[in-house]
């Protein structure tokens, strides 16, 4: 599809470059030919002493001299333009390329993290449905653990709504002034970690312009992050010259892992023992973007993370 699509382009850019190379031959070919033709036409009229007649052979060798230079200029166009024009075209299709080749495997992950919970819930209810001496114990208990795996495939499919709505959020972010911190102890309020004597804070007044409903939600997946790869040591959280920053103690991310965290679905080796899709922090880079903040990291295997958001 895209080599087609760049054949077309380049189809296009050339059928424009060559119709405007042609139109001004044409009017250099005109303008160039048209003291010939007068001399041609005052000759013919006039018929003037034959010692001063131009040779009509020599107007019409330069006549032609003229349109086969043309030719030869346009040709070259032609050539230049269809190899650039290829090149250039190549550029544009580029990212658009890239945006469908993300956008195949986002589809592709999405679905499988959703076919696998939900292959599981289809054999477990088939095995239940079979067995005719299921205690009334043992199908509560099975039920529990499918309404588990909805609840995980529901949370899967809030996570993905999100990203859908942060990526197209030009008509639902609105921006206000406000004071960052208050963000902050909302979000732990929300959380409901904010009894929890692990968190420490520092955070002093920091009006920022946001929209915070959504630049809530990036503090959220940040502090959710810490505390769930923090080991229940100490996470700090501090707040200086619109720069929040969340400190974890916990298994830190890995080389290999670090340049891959905010990439969709990509979970580090030391987050299989708990729970989650890889979301979070795509989300989360995805509003810091749509703000203009950047998000730094720093971390150390097995002692712990650092994150820092950096608001304009
Ligand atoms: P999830 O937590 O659901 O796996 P995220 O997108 O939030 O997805 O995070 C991506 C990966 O980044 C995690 O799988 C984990 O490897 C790593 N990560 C994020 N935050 C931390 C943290 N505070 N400490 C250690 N690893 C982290």
């Amino acid at each position: 599809m895209f080599k087609k699509a760049r054949t077309k382009l380049t189809v296009y850019y050339l059928a424009i470059i060559m119709a405007i190379s042609i139109f001004f031959s044409l009017i250099i070919y005109q303008s160039t030919t048209f003291e010939l033709r007068r001399i041609e036409n005052m000759q013919r009229i006039r018929k003037p002493n034959p010692a001063f007649l131009i040779d009509p052979d020599i107007v019409k060798e330069t006549k032609s001299r003229i349109f086969f230079t043309l030719l030869t200029i346009n040709s070259f166009i032609l050539g230049l333009s269809g190899i650039s024009g290829y090149f250039l075209a190549g550029k544009t299709l580029a990212p658009i390329s890239k945006m469908i080749e993300d956008q195949k495997d986002f589809v592709s992950n999405a679905s499988h993290e959703l076919r696998t919970p939900l292959s599981v819930l289809k054999t477990q209810i088939e095995v239940a449905l079979r067995d005719k001496e299921m205690s009334l114990d043992e199908a509560k208990k099975l039920l529990e653990s499918n309404l588990e795996d909805v609840n995980n495939m529901t949370k899967l499919s809030n996570y993905l709504l999100e990203l859908n709505k942060f990526q197209n959020s030009e008509n639902i972010i609105k921006f206000k002034k406000v004071d960052l911190a208050n963000l902050v102890i909302d979000a732990l309020k929300t959380l409901k970690l904010n009894d929890d004597k692990t968190i420490k804070t520092e955070l002093n007044k920091s009006v920022i312009n946001c929209d915070p409903d959504s630049t809530k939600e990036l503090i959220s997946i940040l502090i959710d992050n810490a505390h769930k790869y923090g080991e229940s040591k100490e996470i700090s959280l501090s707040l200086r010259n619109k720069e929040l920053k969340i400190s974890d103690k916990g298994t830190g991310i890995s080389r290999e892992d670090l340049p891959h965290i905010f990439d969709r679905f990509y979970r580090g080796d030391k987050a299989r023992s708990h729970d989650g899709y890889g979301l979070g922090l795509s989300i989360a880079k995805q509003i810091a973007d749509n703000h203009g903040a950047k998000i730094k990291v720093e971390s150390k295997i097995n002692k712990g993370s650092t994150f820092k958001v950096i608001f304009s």
